[in-house]
């Protein structure tokens, strides 16, 4: 029989600014967190570039790097950070229960910081020229569209944002939104429409991803699009797509056994509390309104602090 694994006060799931603050924290309050890091460790901004809205920085930082201070920050007081994707939760025992494949996780308290991940399209050749020519990461796989055409889908600040970053380095970039107007904050749209590399496809919808197959790989050459107001189509010629239309929640791995809303994201009251005591959730994972790296922070001390009380409340601390 498998060794009984070990009781940790809190067991926080990402690595995201929701993770790495909650961890922060709790090493600092002497609970010896497990941060348990998923697919993405450090989350979505090391796929971005220069983060300018985050306090502290008048100079603006890179994404990555500020990421890579939060982690050296959280072990600096004790955080221990496992690599490790976590599958399957049973919440209905005591201590909380958590799986990676054969391998089991038990806390006290758990808080859930594993934010979300980019959605895709669902048209036709989306799945086919994945990664070769369909893409939702400007920052990660942009290099290989150097002095090329290429297409960003979305009008939101993630959209702008993929898509200034583009101008950089390719020839020409396209914005293909289903509207004719932009969702993206005021500052950002402003930036894009000003920018003369960028040509605003409004009122279009891509309906399917157009490539060739070279040999035994796959190319994408150009996106059919709708015009959304006539239905009428016609072909762009484009090196990629890169898909920038929001995100899904990361909560699949939980079984449905916490409360969602109807998109998934987990439903916390103003403690961060979901309906599970001792499970606590923060940043993108529940946030629909601000989703903002410095709101996600915000959440992760929040989660921490509510999590230390409930340790004490319920004489389950280690210390
Ligand atoms: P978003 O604000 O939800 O925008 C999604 C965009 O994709 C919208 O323009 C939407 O069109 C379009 N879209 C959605 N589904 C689509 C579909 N099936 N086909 C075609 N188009 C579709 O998402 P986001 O841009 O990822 O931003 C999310 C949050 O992060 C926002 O709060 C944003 O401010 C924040 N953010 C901030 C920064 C920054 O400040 N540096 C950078 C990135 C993101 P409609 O407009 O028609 O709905």
């Amino acid at each position: 029989m498998s060794e009984t694994p070990a009781v940790r006060n809190v067991i926080v799931l990402g690595t995201g600014p929701a993770g790495l603050t909650a961890a922060l924290y709790l090493s600092r309050a002497n609970l010896s967190p497990l941060v348990l890091a998923g697919p993405m460790a450090g989350g979505q901004l090391t796929t971005t570039t220069e983060v300018e809205n985050f306090p502290g920085f008048p100079e603006g930082v890179m994404g990555p790097k500020l990421m890579d201070d939060m982690e050296k920050q959280a072990t600096k007081y004790g955080a221990e950070i496992v690599y490790e994707k976590i599958d399957r939760v049973d919440f209905s025992q005591r201590p909380l229960r958590l799986y990676a494949g054969d391998t089991e996780y038990r806390a006290h308290a758990v808080i859930i910081a594993t934010g979300a991940s980019p959605k895709l399209l669902g048209i036709k050749g989306e799945d086919k020229y994945w990664n070769h020519g369909v893409h939702t990461c400007a920052v990660c796989d942009g290099g290989f569209y150097r002095k090329k055409e290429v297409a960003v889908v979305g009008g939101g600040d993630s959209a702008m944002e993929e898509a200034s970053y583009l101008t950089k380095l390719c020839s020409k970039v396209y914005v293909i939104h289903r509207r004719d107007e932009l969702r993206a904050s005021k500052i950002m749209a402003d930036r894009a429409l000003a920018n003369p590399k960028l040509e605003f496809l409004w009122n279009s919808a891509p309906v399917e991803v157009l490539g060739d197959t070279e040999g035994q790989f796959q190319k994408a050459r150009g996106i059919r699009i709708k015009d959304t107001r006539t239905g009428a189509t016609r072909d762009i010629e484009v090196s990629a797509m890169f898909v920038a239309i929001g995100h899904t929640p990361n909560t699949g791995f939980l079984g449905g056994v916490l409360k969602t809303d109807d998109a998934g994201y987990l439903i916390v009251n103003g403690h961060q509390e979901t309906n599970i005591p001792g499970v606590f959730a923060a940043g993108d994972v529940h946030d629909t309104h601000f989703r903002q790296a410095i709101t996600a922070a915000g959440m992760g001390c929040a989660s921490a602090l509510e999590a230390e009380r409930y340790l004490v409340r319920e004489g389950l601390s280690a210390n």
